[in-house]
């Protein structure tokens, strides 16, 4: 090796290793950067619809005094609702893209165990997550399902009742012309021309005109009750806002306690079937925007009627079949929604306005109501739905009043 070269080596040498000492920092550097994200707290895959902590909201009564309600987790009782019906043509409603704008699309997920959640305030760790704008009952839109010749018998209790706190926000479809019950109530009542039979056709045909008026109305959820449900306003916009509406979203009670099984002839030749969960609609249910928004093709514009037609099953059904089998979106369980298919007497008493809907026994059965006491007795208000309405809106001009404490 020649000496002579010994400097300019050594000078190679000291390039190479302030080069070499140049390329690591800015790997190192790299690497820092690398971390940041990692270095963050871990946030949470959203595969369900997730409640959020709870905000207790203003009530309009003065004396409820509700608890937060517990929404269980176990999938439904048994009080088969098949021969509920449902469709003929539905009118319009716009549809934009606006689906876009929905945050997240929730896979469905596999066990019944992970169905339900629980809007009690246990996820607190989001306090952190930026504020939410919070939900207020005009947000909600409430659909009503009547028929002309129940008017009078259901209807009217209903208006005088709790519709008589949300009549902005509720539309009552029915079947027939009662010019007379608008002008006097001013309730929203909506003439859908649908037939006034009790048939799978004509009650989807209703379905199809309460879907088209939910979007276009751009409130936040959809609230779907029958004419023999009284809705408790204060727990259903608490239990609402345990979610957000660009979730996906379907809440309501299961009728079967194991999922329905139809042909699917939407998405194959009706060869294979297909097993869904659905929510009864003499209960209620409830759909957020976002998940609604999504159910357009097989639901807007008179769609719902050829969805259902397809595979031959009532309104309630339909829905659940769009949302579980379609969209792959799972039935939220809860048991605060009630129908007359239950046994309501077995509600405790002092659950009983902590519940989001009631019902009351058909003619088959008039005893089958909530127990609760109030200033009313059972001639006065077969239903319950007065000595409810009552204990939730205690200075209502025709509610008894309360009769002084007597001291001893
Ligand atoms: N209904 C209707 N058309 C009819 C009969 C009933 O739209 O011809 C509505 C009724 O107003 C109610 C729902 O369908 O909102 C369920 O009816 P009902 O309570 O009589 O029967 P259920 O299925 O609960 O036993
Ligand atoms: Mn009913």
């Amino acid at each position: 090796m020649n000496p002579l070269h010994w400097p300019v080596r050594m000078h190679i040498a000291s390039v190479g290793v302030s080069k070499f000492c140049f390329l690591f920092s800015l790997a190192f550097c790299g690497f820092l950067l690398l971390l940041i994200p990692a270095l963050q707290p871990p946030t949470r895959q959203v595969d369900l619809p997730q409640p959020r902590p709870q905000v207790r909201p203003a009530r309009s009564g003065p004396s409820h005094n509700a608890r937060v309600p517990a929404v269980s987790v176990h999938a439904g009782e048994t009080d088969p609702t098949i021969e509920r019906n449902g469709s003929s043509a539905g009118q319009g409603g716009s549809i934009e893209n606006e689906v876009t704008r929905t945050d997240n699309h929730i896979p469905k997920s596999g066990t019944d165990s992970k169905r339900g959640a629980l809007p009690g305030g246990q996820v607190a760790g989001r306090s952190g997550s930026k504020p939410r704008d919070l939900l207020e009952l005009r947000d909600i839109f409430i659909a009503v399902k009547t028929t002309r010749k129940y008017h009078k018998s259901r209807l009217e209790l209903l208006i005088k009742t709790w519709i008589s706190q949300a009549k902005e926000q509720t539309y009552i479809f029915t079947d027939g012309e009662d010019k007379e019950l608008r002008m006097r109530t001013g309730a929203n009542i909506i003439n859908t021309n649908c037939s006034a039979a009790h048939t799978r056709q004509a009650l989807c045909c209703k379905m199809s005109v309460e879907y088209d008026k939910f979007i276009e109305s751009q409130k936040k959820w959809f609230c779907h009750v029958d004419d023999d449900n009284y809705v408790i306003l204060p727990s259903l916009l608490q239990l609402l806002s345990s979610y957000h509406h660009s979730q996906d979203v379907y809440l309501g009670r299961p009728s079967l306690d194991h999922p329905i099984e139809a042909a699917e002839r939407v998405k194959s030749d009706g060869s294979v079937s297909v097993k869904f969960w659905f929510a009864t609609g003499g209960a209620g249910f409830c759909i957020s925007r976002g998940l609604a928004l999504k159910m357009s093709p097989w639901a807007s514009l008179g769609n719902f009627i050829s969805t259902a037609e397809k595979i031959r099953l009532p309104d309630d059904c339909t829905i659940g079949y769009i949302i579980e089998a379609l969209l792959e979106v799972t039935l939220t369980h809860t048991h605060l929604f009630h129908s007359h298919l239950e046994n309501l007497q077995k509600l405790p008493t002092d659950t009983v306005l902590e519940q989001v809907t009631l019902s009351y026994g058909g003619f088959e059965n008039r005893r089958n109501v909530v127990s609760i006491v109030g200033g009313l007795s059972l001639a006065e208000d077969h239903t319950r739905f007065k000595t409810v309405h009552c204990l939730l809106y205690a200075d209502t001009d025709w509610c008894p009043k309360l009769k002084p404490h007597h001291k001893n």
